[in-house]
Order: structure tokens, then C-alpha cells, then sequence
């Protein structure tokens, strides 16, 4: 496929200008570029089936299946978008009257409100744009609330099996992050906790079920370990797919915790659009949140306080505004029930594909929660087909590939989640056609070696990609 710009012929083009309906005016020369500007001129026609041809070259959910790993991919329902897009909430200002906001407003705080109820936190602030800002503001948390007691610890504890944004997000916060393995199980190894738990612990960081899809049982003891030294507990519920409706975050003692709208609230994601992760605390550090937080006055109106010692701001005015309403769209569609049973469904999918995949599953005896991991060792080991072969070669079958490689701590990995919204007949083709694969690897690894065949892109050179990146002509 050819880019817009070798597309290009010099003189077609695909606008027409109005003319002026009032009097020209000549900018001063200092405001006007010397050089023509660099762009593409082609007919209309032209750029209709170059960006259609582009949309019918992405792969997307609306597409097929796409099992991403901790990362759930789940199909985000139409309605979402509409009332997303409806004239009273795309045409606001953010710097318009609160009174003439009213309406935006009461939706941020009846979704802080839902929010609230779906983690058991006492405050949730809607100002982050994504999951690993939610990171950073409830870290940025933590830390002042230590600060203004006058306590400098500075460690924060994350387990190997964490996702990168976890390390990544302490350090931008000034912490020092301490390791910790996990056991064979993939649950937090109580012993090495305690021997990393002193004085200078911060807090812990965790996501429960963790990134093998398991629910830690030992939640409320490695709770009781960091909280005794003094230390708080995060939870990292970017993913709470396995948990919203069933187990609050709060309940199992932890004090800061974030969700990604755009995976768990159904806003679509990947490529880059917008998104957002708002953040709840317990009842002592709401004192804490990111401003503005929007309340509800006696009268019924609403509108913004700034908490007595709030980090500041995170981001611009509210937020990704669109990205709340399709949320609090889609708690209002499902509603208690229906989220309690997407979650019952999530993790229904994810045993039921484990299940017809147990071959290769990493805890063939241990039920997950909302997704597992297989791996390809045997495979690797027998054949020199890897996880990234039969990743690449499912691209063929027109699956989307899974998270490959990580957890780290699994050797050729490949991470799976269904999500809910998947049929049953669904996951017997995936799982058929993932199995029809890795009996290849058997009888004709060189295909897998050299998949995909059929898609858009063929096999990119991924290292000299990474080490040698071509960003311009
Ligand atoms: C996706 C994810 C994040 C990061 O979220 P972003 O919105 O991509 O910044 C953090 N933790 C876990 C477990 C995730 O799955």
C-alpha cells in the first residue's frame, strides 16, 4: 500500500474554500512560512480509499478476536459512542460557568459515586488519562501522605510478576522499588514480603488476581505484613474484569487503587485514543486527591472542591471527559447485576479456553480468574517453534495474537483473556485453530518460523526495528 504522500499529484486536491464572507486581511509577512507547506494533494476519491483501505488493514475488536492479555480487549457496545458524542456534552468549554455545566457535572460525580461502590474506596478523583498516570498520581499519594507526617520512607515494594508500568511509575515518583519473586504458584512469597517489610517501606504494589490470572488468597495477611510496618497498600486494578461486582479492592485492604476505564469500562483502546484512570483512596488519604474533585452541595448543584492538601492537578481541567461518559454509559447499561455477571462471564471464558488449551496451560491445576497463561516451552524445546511463531501464526487464522513473553516469569509465554464478551463458539474455533498450530510446529516449523503469510505486514525484523527505528523518509 502506498502512503498518502506517494499518492500525491501535484494540483488535485479534495476541498473546496468558501469564498470570504468578510474583508481580507493581510497578515504581517513575519506570520507566514517561507517554504510551501509539505502536503499531499490528491482528489477526493483518492483519499476516501486510502484511509479505507488503512481501516480495513487495522485489526480491531470490532474486527475479531483479540485475547489480548492483561490488557482486556473486550468488544466496547455502540451506545457508549453515541452518548459520547451527543451536542451537550461535545460542544461544552471547559471553562464555562459551572451552573451552565450542571449536567456534566453530576454525570463525573455519579460516576465517582459508581467508582466508588465498585472498589469500596472513600474518594476517587476522575483526572487521570490512563492507567499508569493513575500509577503516578496514587504514588504521588502515598508519598505526601508519608511527607506530611514527616516520614521520608522511600521503598516501594512490587512483585516480579507486576506489569512494567508498576516499576516504571514508582521511579518517576522518586521511590525505590524493591523486588520480590513470587512462589511457584505466582502468589506473593509471604516470606520474602516480610523479609523486604521494614521502616523505610512506603508501600506495596499489586494487582489482585495477579498477572497469571490468580487470585492471591493470602490478600488480607500481605496486607496486615505492610501495614504494620507502616506502609500502604496499591492496587493496580487496570484490569478489573475478574473482580467489579464480586470483590472490592478496599475490603481486601488496600488503601490507593486506579482502574482503566478504557479496558474494564468499556472504552476502546490500543493505537493510542484517549483514555483514562481514575483513582480511589481510603477514607485518610482522600484529603490527598488530585483537585478538582466534584461534590454535591445540600441544594443538589454541583461543583468543585480542591482536597485540603491535594497533590495539585494532573491534568488539564477534567480529565478525558468523553472517555467518563462512555463509562458511566456502560455501568448504566449493565448495572449491578449485569456488571456482577460480566465478571462471572469473564472468568467463565477464561476457564472454558484454558480449559481446551490445558495441554499447554502453565497451572493446568489451578482454576485462573479473567486469563491465563500458556507456555510454549515443551513446544520450543522440541521443535525451535516459539511463543512468537505461533503468536505470528495465529495472525493468519485471524485471530489477534496474545500477550507474548510476559509474565516474565514464565518461560514462553503466552498470556490470554477472553473477556466476557466472547461466544462459546468463539473460543472452540480459537482454541481449535490454536491447537492446529502448535501441531504444525510438529510437522512444518518453518511455516511458523515465517508467519504470517497472509497479513498486510509480513515477519518484521523486530531487533534491527528496535535498534535501528526508521522515523522519517
Ligand atoms: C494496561 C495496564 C496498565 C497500564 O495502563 P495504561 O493505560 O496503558 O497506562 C497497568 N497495569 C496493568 C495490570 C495493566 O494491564
Amino acid at each position: 500500500m502506498k502512503t498518502v504522500f506517494e499518492l500525491s499529484k501535484e494540483g488535485r486536491s479534495a476541498y473546496q474554500v468558501p469564498s470570504l464572507a468578510v474583508a481580507e486581511y493581510k497578515l504581517g509577512e513575519e506570520f507566514l512560512t517561507q517554504a510551501p507547506a509539505e502536503l499531499p494533494e490528491v482528489d477526493e476519491v483518492t483519499l476516501v480509499r486510502h484511509y479505507t483501505e488503512l481501516s480495513n488493514n487495522a485489526y480491531g475488536v470490532d474486527n475479531g478476536f483479540y485475547p489480548l492479555g492483561s490488557c482486556t480487549m473486550k468488544y466496547n457496545p455502540k451506545v457508549n459512542e453515541i452518548t459520547a458524542s451527543l451536542n451537550g456534552f461535545t460542544n461544552l468549554h471547559p471553562l464555562q460557568k459551572k451552573r451552565d455545566i450542571q449536567g456534566s457535572l453530576e454525570l463525573m460525580y455519579r460516576l465517582q459515586e459508581s467508582l466508588k461502590a465498585i472498589t469500596g474506596m472513600a474518594g476517587v478523583s476522575l483526572q487521570p488519562a490512563a492507567g499508569a498516570h493513575g500509577e503516578y498520581t496514587g504514588l504521588k499519594i502515598i508519598k505526601k501522605y508519608h511527607r506530611l507526617r514527616g516520614d521520608n520512607r522511600n521503598k516501594i515494594i512490587v512483585p516480579d510478576s507486576a506489569h512494567g508500568t508498576n516499576p516504571a511509575s514508582s521511579t518517576l515518583c522518586g521511590m525505590q522499588i524493591v523486588n520480590i519473586p513470587s512462589t511457584a504458584d505466582g502468589l506473593v512469597d509471604i516470606e520474602a514480603l516480610k523479609a523486604v517489610c521494614d521502616e523505610n517501606t512506603a508501600g506495596l504494589m499489586l494487582t489482585n488476581p495477579n498477572t497469571l490470572g490468580i487470585f492471591d488468597k493470602n490478600i488480607l495477611e500481605i496486607s496486615k505484613i505492610v501495614h504494620d510496618v507502616g506502609g500502604l497498600l496499591y492496587y493496580d486494578g487496570a484490569n478489573l474484569n475478574a473482580v467489579m461486582g464480586v470483590a472490592r479492592p478496599a475490603d481486601m485492604g488496600f488503601d490507593v487503587v486506579h482502574l482503566n476505564l478504557h479496558k474494564t469500562f468499556a472504552t476502546p483502546h490500543g493505537g493510542g485514543g484517549p483514555g483514562s484512570g481514575p483513582v480511589g483512596v481510603c477514607e485518610k488519604l482522600v484529603e490527598y486527591l488530585p483537585n478538582p474533585v466534584v461534590v454535591k452541595d445540600k441544594s443538589g448543584s454541583y461543583s468543585f472542591t480542591e482536597p485540603e492538601n491535594s497533590i495539585g492537578q494532573v491534568k488539564a481541567f477534567y480529565g478525558n471527559f468523553n472517555v467518563l461518559v462512555k463509562a458511566y454509559t456502560y455501568i448504566l447499561v449493565l448495572g449491578k447485576e449485569g456488571i456482577r455477571n460480566g465478571t462471572e462471564m469473564a472468568v467463565l471464558n477464561a476457564n472454558y479456553l484454558k480449559k481446551l488449551l490445558e495441554k499447554y496451560d502453565y497451572k493446568k491445576d489451578q482454576p485462573c480468574m479473567h486469563e491465563f497463561v500458556l507456555s510454549m516451552k515443551k513446544v520450543h524445546d522440541e521443535t525451535g517453534v516459539s511463543a512468537l511463531d505461533v503468536a505470528k501464526a495465529m495472525i493468519d487464522g485471524g485471530i489477534h495474537p496474545p500477550t507474548m513473553y510476559f509474565p516474565n516469569i514464565v518461560a514462553e509465554a503466552l498470556m490470554f483473556e477472553p473477556t466476557e464478551t466472547e461466544s462459546k463458539e468463539t473460543l472452540e474455533w480459537a482454541a481449535n485453530l490454536i491447537l492446529s498450530i502448535i501441531d504444525e510446529a510438529y510437522t512444518n516449523p518453518e511455516k511458523l518460523h515465517n508467519a504470517p503469510a497472509k497479513a498486510y505486514i509480513e515477519r518484521p525484523d523486530e531487533v534491527k526495528a528496535a535498534r535501528d527505528p526508521k522515523v522519517s523518509e
